[in-house]
């Protein structure tokens, strides 16, 4: 409900005025297709609130409802966000009858609530230090699988800021399968990829694995990625939660759509509607390429949220050739970005060079998406301020 939210449905006016005896709009959200094997029982109302209803007319509704027994709670998601947890249609139309505050009533049939799309049916735009996720501009986030050493990231964010990407990533704390691999350089990591977001303007996104690690990690980044491992780390998430920071949350490889959109859910139900979720490869008995791309689960998590997606080729092929006709595809599909790494040298990566384009290549592809973009009604990002990128040596990597 504050005026400088970016999801505001309208821009601030008055105070809305007590239609008497006006029951506000109630709308049961039914979701179709075979996502309808996931619905239940519509006995859970999501509210939402009229766009510059003051603070105390919300918390006097809230106290009334709690008063009747509903245990009711006020979000600040979009212009305000009521959820009343066992309340049904006829439940709200009783409750709710001539009350200014309550825009709409949504009872939806499936477990994740917030994050359906017809609550904010526009979208949520999701802002990285001024780049905006889920509106008409399709975003390229690129930067290396993992943080070697300050030299090499700013080698590679240079490399990206030139290559027209909008957005850095890097890892810093790794999630590897093996104990035996590169590890990641941890805080120095997060420490180098601050250098190279100085040096370039490009903001960064990086990974955390730990929930204790959220509050000493935010002040430093532009957002936090959740990796497909910690999904549903729920710990981590309730921690992310509430660290005022953007999350992109990976789908696990094992995960069905409705427990990923449940993931996302626990971000926003405390609190952070600033949500990409990224599809980036499941499991499948496909082993030619590392994971399958499951590029229908992006236009239904379309379909079913208002939250941005994107793609994650690199993981999701585990193959530099590939990567290209995957990023169009994602494009295609109606992906708000795509998310890949890039190496100066994939021949010395520390970590999934197999799968690292060159920035020669990003600059291609950059290139393409450009060209393409437009043709599907989108454009491409730029950063949000000038990059600088100076031309400079390559570094060799340094060893781990
Ligand atoms: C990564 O982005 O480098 C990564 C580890 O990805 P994922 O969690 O999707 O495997
Ligand atoms: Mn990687």
């Amino acid at each position: 409900m504050t005026d400088q939210n970016p999801n505001s449905r309208s821009s601030p006016g008055q105070p809305p005025e007590a239609v008497a005896g006006h029951p506000p709009e109630v709308v049961v959200l039914r979701t179709g297709g075979p996502m309808s094997s996931r619905r239940i029982e519509p006995t859970s109302a999501v509210a939402t609130l009229a766009p510059g209803t003051p603070e105390e007319l919300v918390q006097r509704l809230v106290d009334r409802l709690r008063h009747a027994g509903v245990d009711a709670s006020q979000l600040d998601l979009g212009d305000g966000v009521l959820m009343l947890p066992g309340v049904t249609a006829v439940g709200a139309t009783r409750l709710l009858a001539g009350e200014p505050a309550v825009e709409r009533v949504y009872i939806p049939d499936t477990r994740y609530r917030l994050v359906r799309r017809e609550i904010f049916p526009g979208g949520t735009i999701v802002d990285v230090a001024g780049v905006k996720f889920g509106g008409p501009e399709f975003v390229v986030i690129a930067g290396p699988c993992a943080v070697e050493s300050p030299e090499q990231v700013l080698a590679v964010a240079e490399g990206v800021a030139r290559a027209g990407a909008a957005v850095m990533r890097g890892g810093a704390f790794k999630p590897r399968t093996s104990p035996y691999d590169f590890q990641g350089l941890g805080r120095q990591g997060v420490e180098a990829l601050v250098g190279a977001r100085t040096a370039t303007g490009l903001p960064f996104i990086t990974e955390v694995m730990r929930h204790d690690l959220v509050e000493e990690m935010a002040p430093l980044v532009d957002g936090f990625q959740v990796g497909a491992r910690n999904m549903q780390n729920f710990d981590l998430l309730r921690a992310l939660a509430e660290a005022g920071r953007p999350v992109l949350l990976k789908r696990n490889p094992g995960a069905t759509i409705e427990e990923w959109l449940l993931a996302a859910e626990y971000l926003l139900a405390g609190g952070n509607d600033q949500v990409i979720l990224c599809e980036r490869g499941i499991r499948t008995f496909s082993v030619d390429t590392r994971y399958t791309l499951d590029l229908a689960s992006v236009a239904l998590a379309k379909r079913e949220t208002h939250l941005p997606v994107i793609v994650d080729p690199s993981h999701a092929t585990g193959d530099a050739s590939l990567i290209a006709p995957m990023a169009k595809a994602a494009l295609g599909a109606g992906a708000d970005g795509v998310m890949v790494e890039v190496h100066y040298d994939p021949a010395v990566a520390l970590s999934d060079g197999f799968q690292a384009l060159t920035p020669a290549e990003l600059t291609s592809l950059v290139a393409d998406l450009a060209a393409l973009a437009p043709q599907l009604g989108r454009a491409l990002a730029g950063a949000p301020t000038p990059a600088r990128a100076p031309e400079t040596a390559v570094p060799r990597a340094v060893s781990s």
